[in-house]
């Protein structure tokens, strides 16, 4: 998000994060390995990726330091991956 009209008085929202984008990318590593039928290609990563997100609710904050944040356990958030993996394997968005 480098885009100039997305200034505010010069000062741009980039490092106000959704907490849990590098939580379900470290969840993904973990689930990946458990579905031998995931083809694991850029496209269905990035379905996952999407579709896990979408099922948490966001919270965002500024600074990677989110350890005053309440926060879903690491199972709840592998959970979630584990049904995104299984729904996108079951109908990628790309021919087979
Ligand atoms: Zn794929």
């Amino acid at each position: 998000m480098n885009n100039k009209s997305e200034l505010v008085n010069k000062y741009s929202f980039d490092n106000i994060r959704n907490i849990y984008e590098s939580k379900v990318i470290n969840q993904i590593k973990v689930a990946i390995n458990e579905f031998e039928a995931f083809d694991g290609c850029d496209n269905c990563l990035r379905d996952v990726y999407a579709l896990a997100l979408s099922r948490i609710p966001a919270t965002y904050a500024i600074t990677e330091d989110h350890s005053n944040f309440a926060c879903l356990p690491d199972g709840e958030i592998l959970e979630v991956v584990r049904y995104a993996i299984y729904r996108v394997m079951k109908k990628p968005n790309h021919k087979i």
